[in-house]
C-alpha cells in the first residue's frame, strides 16, 4: 500500500482529500504544521477539529505543535507581505516534503489543493518544484472536485469551520469593512491613567 504524507490545514479541508486518496489505495498520514494560523486558540480549534476528522476516517496525524512559532512566521513574511501566500505555502510544503523524504513516504501533497479560496496553481507549482529538487514525489490531485461533499460532511459531523484563511492579515481582511462604521457609542473626556495597584483587566 503506497504511503502519502498529506499536509493538512484544518479538519473540513481534510475530509474529501483523505476519502479520495483512501479510495485510490493510499495509506494516509496527516501533517498538521501551520504556524500561519493566528491566534493560538484558533490554531488549537482547527487542530482539534482535525483530530475529530482523523478519528472518524481512521488515519494518523503528526501534530507539529512544537513548531507553532508565529513570531518566526511573521519574520519570514516581513517586507514581502504582498506575496505572503507564496512564502506561506512554500514554508509548509517544504516542511512536508522534507518530512516525507526522511520518513520514506512514497509521496506528499496538501489539503490546500482542496480549497477554492487558495491559489491552486501556485500550490501545485510549488509541490512540483520541490519534487524536481529531489525531495520526494509530489502527488497532484484536484481535490476541489470533492468541495461540496467535504462541506456537507463537515456540517453533518459538526466539525468546526473557520471563517478566514489563517494569518492575522487574512483575519483583518475579513473585518476590514468594520472600520467604515463609526464607533457604537462616542465617548468624550479625559482618559483615566491606571495607577500602580489598579486592575488593568
Ligand atoms: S492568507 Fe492564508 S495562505 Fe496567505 S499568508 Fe495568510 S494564512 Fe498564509
Amino acid at each position: 500500500m503506497p504511503r502519502i504524507l498529506l499536509h493538512m490545514c484544518c479538519g473540513p479541508c481534510a475530509i474529501a482529500p483523505v476519502r479520495a486518496l483512501q479510495a485510490r489505495g493510499f495509506e494516509v498520514t496527516g501533517l498538521y504544521y501551520n504556524p500561519n494560523i493566528h491566534p493560538l486558540m484558533e490554531y488549537k480549534r482547527r487542530r482539534d477539529a482535525l483530530a475529530e476528522v482523523s478519528a472518524r476516517l481512521g488515519f494518523k496525524v503528526i501534530y507539529k505543535d512544537d513548531e507553532y512559532d508565529p513570531q518566526a512566521w511573521f519574520r519570514s513574511m516581513s517586507f514581502r507581505e504582498d506575496n505572503r501566500c507564496f512564502h506561506c505555502y512554500a514554508m509548509r510544503l517544504e516542511r512536508t516534503a522534507g518530512m516525507a523524504r526522511r520518513g520514506k513516504f512514497d509521496c506528499f501533497s496538501s489539503t490546500l489543493l482542496y480549497s477554492k479560496f487558495q491559489k491552486h496553481e501556485m500550490i501545485a507549482g510549488l509541490g512540483r518544484d520541490l519534487a524536481a529538487a529531489g525531495s520526494c514525489e509530489f502527488l497532484y490531485q484536484d481535490f476541489r472536485e470533492g468541495w461540496k461533499e467535504g462541506i456537507a460532511t463537515s456540517k453533518d459531523w459538526g466539525i468546526y469551520r473557520q471563517q478566514y484563511c489563517g494569518c492575522l492579515y487574512s483575519e483583518n481582511e475579513r473585518y476590514a469593512r468594520e472600520l467604515d462604521e463609526p464607533p457604537a457609542t462616542a465617548t468624550t473626556g479625559a482618559l483615566t491613567i491606571p495607577q500602580d495597584g489598579d486592575d488593568h483587566a
